[in-house]
């Protein structure tokens, strides 16, 4: 990849002809509004302080294992392929989508299995193995999903959502679907067996909502998993993110890494603010007409705009707002194990004895760390080997834990390897016998990490908890209130966390900025 590293690339960027928009930040979000931008006929500089593009979709290397560190599970690829298309390519020349079959495994507390499938009939064999009499609820639910996926994801997400009225004129699907109910309550509507309301409820807390609070329109993924499939991507999320910042250089842009942006430059406009670029770490400005900021939304408004009034998101706001989780994930290589553990698959998820127990643990008492765990486990090595050095294993555990909003958050300093070996002890009594002795290289994430890599207010894994009231017009807008010619994209924004929805907000920005005319590009 021709990723440019040099933050003095800065001052060519400026240089060249036409509009000029700087994005801050790389995570999928941010890449995907500088390929719509570039398309547009804007000059893109895309500017983020890791050294390389993903974000949260990066991974990194260790001892010859690639650690894919957030994202894992990709759904409703058309998005993708739509993006692409948008910029005059093929997202299927650039990228290698695999269909996972089954998607993923549940293993429950009591040894039972259930695995999460496409095929219509195989599903249903493993709810009426698992509770017969249940069958006829989860055929409703998946209606219920269905007609959730048509308003939530089609008709909200993929449209701004800044104005009033937009939200009003909608109002009353919301009622109608009882969007009120939360995705747990909904699911213990249809379904009578505790393990499949899990099943069938905890899909928010893959973009930081807690089941048993987010609104029941999130019951919308299990439709478009059933629908379009769950994919994973050869070479991680991150060979995506590489494709993007290719197709962005191609288009003309530049990526500057290993640069932090301290600042968005504004000047008084008639009405309110007017943006004029960014300010670097470094001191240095890069001027633009246009900046999109993939920065999270909280700290885009406290830190980046922080000489700007706010009337919306005030510092008070934030703070009072919900933020969604924290994250621990262990990373981990285990040596010579490809074919131990037969069936563990690519995705587990793997349950404690508590689920509605520890849930309100990790959102609500957020001082402490719970003594039981649930998991997601991460196994990339059965699909794609190139993950890790042959005959060897690549995985990540990720446990759920509270964020650091709080007076007295977790000391992950002191708790951090406890933590880990908790991690490791739970898989090795339930999943991976023998873990301990295979273990070959390690290393873990803490919502301290998430903090200062990502710069992630009180380092939520996913940035606001997607509540009712958090969400659709409630979330901070893809086009900013406070400045004119700044908009904002990724998890933090409009319609929220997880990759279908980041890029779906980059659409948003696609149909908010105004074309470069041909007039200014002279
Ligand atoms: C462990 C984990 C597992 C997940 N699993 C899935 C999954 O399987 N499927 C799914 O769909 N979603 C999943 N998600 C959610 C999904 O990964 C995220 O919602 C999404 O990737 C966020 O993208 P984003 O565009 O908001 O930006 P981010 O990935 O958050 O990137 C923002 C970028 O901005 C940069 N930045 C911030 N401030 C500055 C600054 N001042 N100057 C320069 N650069 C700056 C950061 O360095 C970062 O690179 C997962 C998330 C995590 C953490």
């Amino acid at each position: 990849m021709m990723t440019r590293v040099d933050p003095a690339l800065a001052d060519e960027a400026v240089r060249a002809e036409g509009p000029q928009a700087v994005v801050i930040g790389a995570g999928l979000g941010g890449l995907a509004a500088a390929m719509r931008l570039g398309a547009k006929g804007y000059r893109v500089t895309v500017v983020d302080k890791l050294d390389v593009p993903g974000g949260r979709g990066s991974a990194i290397w260790q001892d010859g294992h690639r650690f894919d560190l957030g994202p894992t599970i990709v759904t409703v690829p058309q998005i993708f392929r739509e993006l692409w298309k948008t910029c005059g390519r093929d997202f299927d020349q650039d990228v290698n989508l695999v269909p996972m079959d089954p998607f993923y495994e549940i293993v429950f507390p009591d040894g039972e299995r259930f695995k999460a499938q496409q095929n219509t009939d195989g599903m249903r064999a493993e709810v009426a193995r698992l509770s017969p009499g249940d069958l006829a609820g989860y055929d409703k639910f998946l209606e219920d999903s269905e007609k959730r996926y048509w308003f939530g994801f089609e008709q909200l997400g993929r449209k701004p959502m800044h104005k009033w009225e937009d939200l009003i004129k909608v109002l009353h699907i919301f009622g109608m679907l009882r969007a009120d109910k939360s995705v747990y309550a909904h699911a213990a509507s249809r379904v009578q067996d505790e393990r499949l309301r899990m099943a069938l409820s905890f899909h928010p807390l893959f973009i930081g909502g807690d089941p048993f609070n987010v609104t029941s329109m999130y019951i919308l993924v299990s439709y478009l998993e059933k629908e379009f499939g769950v994919h994973y991507a050869m070479g991680g999320v991150a060979a995506i993110a590489k494709a993007m910042a290719e197709v962005i250089e191609w288009q003309g842009g530049t990526l500057l890494m290993n640069t932090e942006v301290d600042e968005i430059t504004v000047e008084k406009g008639k009405r309110s603010y007017k943006t004029t670029g960014v300010r670097l770490a470094s001191g240095e400005e890069i001027k633009a007409d246009v900046v999109v900021s993939n920065a999270d939304a909280g700290f885009t408004y406290n830190t980046l705009l922080r000489n700007v009034r706010r009337w919306r998101w005030s510092d008070k706001k934030l703070e009072k707002s919900r933020w969604s989780m924290g994250l621990f994930v262990w990373y981990f290589g285990t040596k010579g194990t490809r074919d131990m553990w037969k069936d563990v698959g690519h995705h587990t998820v793997l349950n404690g004895p508590r689920y509605q127990g520890l849930v309100k643990d990790i959102f609500f008492h957020q001082d402490k760390l719970a003594d039981d765990m649930s998991l997601y486990i991460h196994r990339p090595t059965v699909t794609d080997p190139s993950a890790a050095p042959e005959g060897d294993d690549t995985f990540y555990a990720l446990s759920p834990v509270p964020n650091l909003h709080t007076d007295d958050p977790v000391d992950w300093a002191a708790n951090g390897e406890r933590y880990r070996q908790m991690v490791q002890d739970f898989m090795e009594e339930k999943l991976l016998p023998g873990l301990g002795d295979k273990v070959s290289t390690s290393m873990f994430y803490t919502p301290e990490d998430f903090r200062d890599r990502y710069l992630s207010p009180y380092g939520a894994g996913f940035s606001l908890e997607p509540r009712i009231f958090q969400s659709a017009n409630f979330r901070p807008h893809n086009i900013s209130e406070e400045v004119d010619g700044l908009y904002m994209v990724g998890a933090g924004t409009h319609p929220g966390a997880g990759l279908p929805s980041v890029i779906t907000s980059a659409e948003v920005i696609g149909k908010v900025v105004p074309d470069a005319t041909p007039a200014k590009a002279g």
